[in-house]
């Protein structure tokens, strides 16, 4: 079998593994707890927040551990908006962009149903990018907050985002961007981009499913969302994931000392993969940015198909890949994203979404090329849709 879905989720290091193991066994303590046991899980929680505010740039009280990506984005989109409001009731709209996770873009649409917000959705060009123009026009005296990712988990186009935030910080407005798949990749450093907050996940690096941070820059209003005990300087109650926030800073620091270094090479072999697929593949487009794109993603729309079925004939073929993103996975709508890059809803339909981790080899590739090209044409075969 062949790994082409590291953008859904990728399996835990051994080093990740052998990190966590300890505050998952005889360290088994409350970080809150006043004996030695407690003591310990704090000061490796500590350890912990200090290796992940290294990697971002930061310091560690800008650093609040969550239960991963998605528990990120709402607490940057949701905390940031409504702390603001409630300092200024005339702000009372947010700004993402038109090709957000759902993480995103559903937790402005709950500032929109349930506390009055309006969304101001920025649109992409054809590319999947955001201009500078486009933000400018969307930011408003009652901007409480924009959120516009990294780099996209569709397409994996990558956003510009210091240039973005530099436009929304000289207005005054705090800049959220959720970097959850450009971890690893690309630079994270939170001062060099110029952001107030950043979303990262760490099952998408090597650690476990259930762990995630939110950097956010100090005195940057932050209502939480969960209550409780107080813990993470009280932006996020409930009791500290030691072993998580262990595996998590772990995981977030191999990737920035071996994966970054692959990053060139990995996008040399996605070159290629893409050449071969567009070769043997007659009318495949490629989705996303040609240049501006994530090393690690390599997506498709195959005309006169349906992803569902190519994803299906590629299983047989011993290649695992995806239709999209794994959060719309078994959906019959089209993706919102590919309708915001303007394809029509038939051609959204027939996308695949490839994605790499930083072992994929030429070898590996080469054998999927073969593969898509034996997939797309026996579906076509068929006559399918
Ligand atoms: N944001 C992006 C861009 C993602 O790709 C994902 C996961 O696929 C998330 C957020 C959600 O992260 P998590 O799975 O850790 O909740």
């Amino acid at each position: 079998m062949i790994f082409l879905d590291a953008a859904a989720t990728t399996p835990v290091r051994r080093e990740v593994l052998e990190a966590m193991w300890p505050y998952l066994s005889g360290d088994f303590g409350n970080p809150s707890s006043h004996h030695s046991l407690g003591d310990s899980a704090a000061r490796a929680l500590a350890a912990a927040r200090a290796a992940t505010a290294t990697a971002l740039g930061c310091r560690p009280a800008e650093v609040v551990f969550t239960s991963g990506g998605t528990e990120a984005d709402n607490l940057a989109v949701k905390g940031i908006a409504l702390a603001r409001q409630a300092g200024d009731p005339r702000l009372n709209r947010v700004v993402i962009s038109a090709v957000e996770h759902p993480a995103v873009e559903e937790s402005a649409r709950y500032l929109e149903r349930m506390h009055g917000f309006a969304v101001d959705v920025v649109p992409v060009d054809s590319c999947g990018r955001v201009t500078a123009e486009a933000l400018a026009a969307a930011l408003r005296p009652e901007t409480a907050l924009v959120s516009i990712m990294y780099a996209n988990n569709e397409v994996g186009t990558v956003q510009p985002v210091a240039r973005l935030a530099a436009l929304a910080r000289a207005q005054g407005i705090p800049f959220h961007t959720d970097a959850v798949q450009a971890a690893g990749w690309l630079p994270l450093d939170t001062a060099a981009l110029g952001v107030d907050a950043l979303s990262i996940s760490g099952h998408k690096l090597g650690a476990p499913k259930g762990c995630g941070a939110l950097y956010v820059r100090s005195r940057t209003p932050l209502e939480p969302l969960l209550h409780g005990g107080g813990q993470e300087r009280g932006r996020r109650s409930g009791t500290g994931n030691v072993a998580g926030a262990v595996a998590l800073a772990t995981a977030l620091t191999l990737a920035q000392s071996s994966q970054r270094d692959r990053a060139a090479d990995v996008a040399a072999l996605r070159d290629g993969f893409i050449r071969e697929v567009l070769a043997g593949v007659p009318g495949a487009v490629v989705t996303g940015d040609p240049h501006d794109r994530l090393p690690s993603i390599a997506s498709f729309c195959f005309p006169g198909t349906s992803g569902e079925s190519v994803l299906l004939e590629l299983e047989r073929r011993g290649i695992i890949c995806s239709s999209g993103s794994a959060c719309a996975a078994g959906s019959d709508e089209p993706s919102p994203v590919l309708l915001a890059l303007g394809l029509s809803a038939d051609v959204a339909q027939t996308a695949v979404r490839f994605s790499f981790d930083p072992a994929i080899t030429a070898a590996e590739l080469h054998e999927a090329s073969a593969a898509v090209r034996a997939a797309v044409g026996s579906v076509q075969a068929l006559g399918a849709p």
